[in-house]
């Protein structure tokens, strides 16, 4: 294989550029130029699903990789965008707390929670009726300078072309884009997958987030404060407040009724002073059973998809596009659970 189009330049479809070139490959990726995800994202990295309290799928694998490949990266691009982050979480019930106690021992937990004796410590300017636990490792991505900063890079090795994929110039059976002839074509369209004709079955689906910019000289720049959503320190007192989940809503566009959720997320956890600066909106790629999607297409050969990166993307897309890749070059299996094959019948 030594000529590949990829369709899409977010977090996915540029971590699968860098992988393949890295492997001496041919890479043009196209990208219309337009990001609703991987630009809007905070870009935090955190290996805990808060809800049940439960480690993140992969994430003793994952978060180490992402770490390096992102520090690889700052040194590639010459710009810093990767920070460590404190994640504060507060718990909502007794029983939150309860798994808490209970996992920060076990093996795999403990790379992660940090053990707790006394959760009822007051944290300053806090509600923490039933507690808070510190996450350790996690960090965030910048994730506007993370984005700028790859593009910027794939532009100057003259890989990345801005415009629209067109289905009428595109032949499946012959890998033609135009007059181009490539070796494989990978689709990394995010939420606009459905809108083009080959995996169409994976049904990746809008999953709509809002999150509102805040200013503030009192709440804290050095953790980030976590309770049915959270609040992210940028620095220089902004903040990012967040994040609605909405199913279905193909609409880019803010809603009062989001910001108006938002503003309870940080009611629950503080009443420090803030003033609202900003709303933003994006859609995740999101799948039905909550796994991403990667394989080949089951009629034409050479026709991929590496999507349905989810609330996770930051996290899944250095390791997952390493072993697409080796999949892609070496027909090294894919893990089961993220194969296209399983929307096959
Ligand atoms: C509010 C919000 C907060 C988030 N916070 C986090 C977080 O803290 N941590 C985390 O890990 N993840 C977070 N995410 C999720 C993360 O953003 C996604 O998992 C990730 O961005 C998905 O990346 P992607 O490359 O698959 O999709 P995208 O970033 O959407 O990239 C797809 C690209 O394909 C291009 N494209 C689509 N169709 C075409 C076409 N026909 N022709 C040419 N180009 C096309 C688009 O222009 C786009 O650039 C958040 C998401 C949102 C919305």
């Amino acid at each position: 294989m030594k000529n590949v189009l990829i369709i899409g330049g977010g977090i996915a479809g540029g971590s699968l550029a860098l992988q393949l070139i890295e492997q001496n490959i041919n890479v043009t990726v196209l990208d219309r130029g337009q990001n609703y995800s991987s630009v809007i994202a905070s870009g935090m990295v955190n290996p805990m699903v808060f809800r049940r309290m439960n480690l993140s799928w992969r994430a003793t694998e994952m978060l180490p990789y992402a770490r390096s490949f992102y520090n690889d990266l700052e040194q590639k691009f010459g710009i810093e965008f990767l920070a460590d982050l404190k994640i504060r979480r507060f718990f909502s019930s007794d029983q939150e707390r309860g798994y808490w106690e209970k996992k920060q021992h076990q093996s795999g937990y403990n790379d992660f929670l940090t053990v707790h004796s006394d959760f009822h410590k007051q944290v300053p300017n806090a509600k923490s009726e039933f507690g808070s636990g510190l996450v350790k490792s996690a960090f965030w991505i910048r994730s506007e300078v993370f984005m700028t900063g790859l593009h910027d890079y794939l532009g100057k090795q003259g890989v990345l072309n801005t415009a629209f994929f067109n289905e009428n110039l595109f032949n499946a059976s012959k890998l033609t884009y135009g007059s181009e002839k490539y070796d494989a074509v990978v689709f990394c369209c995010g939420s606009a997958n459905n809108k083009i004709s080959f995996f169409e079955p994976a049904n990746i689906q809008y999953n709509r987030g809002q999150i509102l910019e805040l200013e503030s000289k009192e709440l804290p720049e050095g953790e980030s404060w976590n309770r049915k959503g959270f609040l992210l320190p940028l620095g220089s007192n902004k903040f990012k407040l967040g994040a609605t989940y909405e199913w279905n809503e193909p609409e880019l566009s803010v809603t009062t009724e989001a910001r108006e959720k938002l503003e309870v997320v940080i009611q629950r956890i503080t009443d420090l002073p803030y003033k609202v600066v900003g709303q933003q909106v994006g859609m995740r790629p999101t799948v039905v059973d909550r796994r991403p999607v990667l394989g080949m297409h089951p009629k034409h050969k050479g026709l991929f998809i590496f999507n349905g990166l989810g609330t996770k993307g930051y996290m899944m897309a250095p390791l997952l596009s390493k072993e697409m890749a080796d999949f892609m070059l070496k027909g090294t299996p894919l893990h089961k659970e993220v194969e296209y094959a399983r929307f096959i019948k």
